[in-house]
């Protein structure tokens, strides 16, 4: 069985400090790769959309100093080159889930793909998304929910568990879950997390910040690295009683 697997890091790089402080954080607390995004597209254009090709930079620093692998998202086809310099995985998300040519150009690039559903599509759309990666030859793809848009407002998305288990049946490949959005606050985080490794998510990937109530992005449902140590031995305790006695560890 495949190593579980958790990722967790800011949701963008700000600084060089905040990518630096958060990357030691999970790296002592058990993570095994560092997200993080240097390009923000967000609902509106008046609020932080990321620091570019300096935050990659940054993370290329922060994979230097912790040994982590960096997933980070790729938004544009123009900026390939500039991810692929740094990307040990191609994050693809939520809203770019159907965009064809930005898959077509990951399957491509033959770098491992992490394609997150989008929160209006079906598992069919997801899956039919990730057949543009593997149509290219690239079929280290991992998938992941992170909540669909429904008529509940208490949480941010609602965290489809039974997608889990659903896309386990009808794919090989390795499925995640990111509880920080479908969540929307750091209280959840846990429960939900627990809830995706219980229903034999293969890993997680979730939200960390130093200061998460002065984050530029997602600073409600951000955990802070000080409490992560203790949620990453939960995380790992679960999945241990889940017989996943592999589990990915930092390098
Ligand atoms: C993210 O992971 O930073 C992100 C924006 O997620 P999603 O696409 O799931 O909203
Ligand atoms: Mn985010």
């Amino acid at each position: 069985m495949r190593p579980f697997t958790l990722i967790a890091g800011p949701c963008a790089v700000e600084s060089r400090e905040q990518t630096l402080a958060t990357a030691y954080a999970v790296q002592a607390g058990g993570a095994a790769m560092l997200r993080g995004g240097a390009y923000k597209p967000r609902t509106s254009p008046h609020t932080f959309q990321g620091l570019g090709r300096e935050a990659l930079t940054m993370l290329a620093e922060a994979r230097e100093a912790t040994g982590l692998p960096v997933v980070t998202e790729l938004t544009d086809v123009r900026e390939l080159d500039a991810v692929l310099e740094v990307a040990d995985v191609i994050q693809i998300n939520a809203r770019n889930m159907q965009n064809a040519s930005l898959l077509i150009e990951a399957g491509r690039s033959m770098r491992p793909v992490l394609l997150k559903r989008g929160a209006a599509a079906t598992l069919d759309d997801l899956l039919l998304a990730t057949e543009y990666v593997l149509n290219e030859g690239n079929d280290d793809v991992t998938l992941c929910e992170r909540g669909i848009r429904t008529f509940e407002r208490s949480t941010r998305y609602t965290l489809d568990v039974s997608a889990v288990p659903v896309l386990k049946e009808r794919t090989h490949l390795p499925v995640i879950v990111d509880p920080s959005h479908a969540a929307g606050r750091r209280e959840l985080v846990r429960p939900l997390s627990l809830a995706a490794v219980a229903a034999g998510a293969d890993g997680l990937i979730v939200e960390v910040h130093p200061d998460p109530d002065h984050a530029l992005c997602d600073g409600r449902q951000s955990l802070a690295t000080a409490g992560f140590a203790a949620y990453a031995d939960d995380v790992h305790t679960l999945a241990r009683a889940m017989r996943r006695t592999e589990l990915a560890v930092a390098a």
